[in-house]
């Protein structure tokens, strides 16, 4: 299981400072944002939301199962985590913020592939 938005847990720690090697400044958890972005690249209009993978709801992959004890508890729970997320990027969206969400899983196998695609999609779209 993995964690709640808000709490500065390693796997946005390693995201981040591979971000910060490849140059970029940002803020964290900007408060006054819908959701909570957990990477702010203003001067880029971009959002990033480091997402676990089991209270996010990713349902294609194992971490993002839902147990199989209180299934009905659990999937009440976690549909409303997939909405409420559902609902913040539209609110940012709709503010002008580019938005990108990767997963727990992505930069458990991955993170220099992960943080190259944010890297590009910030670069993206993106005039000086
Ligand atoms: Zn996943």
């Amino acid at each position: 299981m993995s964690r709640i938005r808000g709490s500065n847990t390693s796997i946005e720690k390693l995201v981040r400072k591979e971000l910060f090697r490849k140059g970029f400044r940002f803020r964290i958890n900007t408060k006054n944002l819908p959701g909570k972005p957990d990477i702010v690249l203003k001067k880029y209009n971009a959002v990033i939301f480091i997402n676990g993978c089991f209270w996010h709801g990713h349902i294609k992959c194992k971490a993002g199962r839902i147990p199989k004890s209180r299934v009905n508890y659990w999937r009440e729970k976690i549909d409303k985590n997939i909405e409420r997320d559902e609902k913040n990027l539209r609110k940012l969206r709709r503010m002008g913020w580019r938005v990108m969400t990767v997963w727990e899983c992505q930069i458990n196998n991955n993170l220099g592939n992960i943080t190259n695609r944010i890297e590009k999609f910030t670069l993206k779209h993106h005039v000086n």
